[in-house]
């Protein structure tokens, strides 16, 4: 399939409605739909508005990153979603059903491995099943025997390398490793849609890129429900059939990108002549709003003027 730069679309929400309305009509029920999601934090005396009209969607079987600059709300929308925060407005849906402020129905793997340091890799790959609520799930939990759980897990553990590690406890893994145990742990729980809260940014840059084709190689062959948080805009263009772009705080969704690259995807990706250009305007926008971030409008204002129009098919 040949990439040309007018395949290149995005949806400059700045002056729509919401994101939501810019997805094509569907039967299936999205596997997560937030609708209108704002919270501010009650600080001593005033208030500090955090999340803004945020809407997205993740269908069935999509990989969906946010991006945008640190301290914008990224991990606060995780929080909502996961049923640890309530949103002062806004309705979150998973597969059709009204889940808000409802805990249980997703699985997270959080910045930090968080591994049990006092159970083996393989005990803690098997914690995210144990945990899961047995009821009123989005989707319904299949049913296994402890025993065919670990041997699942440990099936699982040799297909990822870590099976000479599975009776080893956390601390002899290395970076990598323990975030693939973790990540392992996300994908064997029951829940259909796993939140990935920037799993890579603690790791050292080689590694990280190998963990991003492990992630691509992963998720192509089991095709769940991912919404990824990432501050990475290659990692978001290389995962990602859609992005939402976040603004600085208090955050609303500024920019979607339908992703046009087809899978399987591989590394080369990154070198597409389409792809760079990409990249080239997703720093623009996010450059914008770190700036706006800093509170130096006059360096925002600039960088929007050097953002090259050409090329780029807005939806409005
Ligand atoms: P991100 O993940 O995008 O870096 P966060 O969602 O962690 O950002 O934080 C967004 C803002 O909300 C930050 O300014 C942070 O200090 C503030 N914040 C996060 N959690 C709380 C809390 N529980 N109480 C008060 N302020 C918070
Ligand atoms: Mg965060």
């Amino acid at each position: 399939m040949s990439l040309h730069p007018t395949d290149l679309s995005s949806h400059n929400v700045a002056n729509e409605q919401r994101a939501g309305d810019q997805q094509s009509p569907s039967t299936a029920p999205s596997a997560l739909e937030l609708d209108g999601i704002s919270l501010a934090f009650r600080e001593k005396r005033s208030l500090l508005p955090v999340l803004q009209d945020v809407s997205l969607t993740v269908k069935p079987g999509e990989f969906v990153s946010l991006i945008g600059p640190s301290g914008s709300g990224k991990s606060t929308l995780f929080h909502i979603i996961g049923g640890l925060l309530k949103p002062q407005q806004g309705r979150i849906r998973m597969h059709g059903r009204d889940m808000t402020g409802e805990r249980g129905h997703i699985s997270y793997m959080p910045q930090q491995p968080a591994l049990f340091p006092w159970r083996t890799t393989l005990d803690n790959v098997l914690l995210g099943q144990e945990n899961a609520p047995r009821k009123n799930t989005a989707v319904p939990p299949q049913y296994a025997s402890e025993r065919e759980r670990r041997k699942e897990a440990l099936q699982w553990l040799e297909q990822v390398g870590l099976g000479k590690f599975a009776k080893a406890y956390p601390h002899t893994l290395s970076g990598g490793m323990q975030q693939r145990a973790a990540f392992l742990r996300a994908l064997l729980s029951p829940q259909e849609l796993m939140l990935l809260d920037e799993p890579f940014s603690a790791l050292d840059a080689l590694t990280r890129a190998d963990m991003q084709q492990w992630l691509l190689r992963m998720w192509e062959k089991n095709r769940r429900s991912v919404l990824f948080i990432t501050h990475s805009i290659e990692e978001a263009l290389l995962l990602s059939d859609r992005i939402y772009v976040l603004s600085a705080r208090p955050a609303s969704v500024v920019h979607v990108v339908d992703v046009p690259f087809p899978r399987p995807r591989r590394e080369e990706i990154t070198l597409d002549p389409l792809f760079i250009e990409w990249k080239r305007t997703m720093t623009g926008w996010m450059r914008e709003e770190k700036y706006k971030l800093d509170g130096d409008m006059d360096n925002a204002q600039s960088v929007h003027k050097n953002i090259p129009e050409d090329g780029l098919n807005r939806h409005e």
